[in-house]
């Protein structure tokens, strides 16, 4: 188990991780249960959500996805985010499909 990337939310640790997972690299969200108790400790570092690799033999490979990942995000076309019509996941403009349950988006 090795951590490859400190995400800015879990939100952000979630869509990673599960970018991993698709990309054939298991990984998991660890941490970040801190959060909402009081909003002074959201920055301080081992309270932000981490993204681990379960394999440490997939992380410099895991970092670079994840770099890729957040190349993507940087470069997310205009627009809203929308909600899978099928679970009510609200997804982030750039996804064209639900992570959570595969859901089409809707035209
Ligand atoms: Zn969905």
């Amino acid at each position: 188990m090795k951590a490859v990337h400190e995400a800015i939310n879990l939100r952000e640790g979630n869509l990673i991780a599960v970018y991993l997972c698709e990309k054939g690299v298991p990984a998991e969200v660890r941490g970040g249960a801190h959060h909402s108790v009081r909003g002074e400790l959201y920055n301080i570092r081992g309270l932000l959500p981490e993204v681990w690799v379960l394999d440490d033999a997939d992380a410099p490979r895991a970092k670079a996805f994840v770099q890729d990942y957040l190349e993507l995000l940087r470069k997310a076309p205009e627009g809203e985010p929308w909600t899978c019509p099928a679970c009510g996941e609200v997804l982030e403009p750039q996804f064209q499909s639900c992570w959570k349950c595969q859901g089409e988006r809707q035209a």
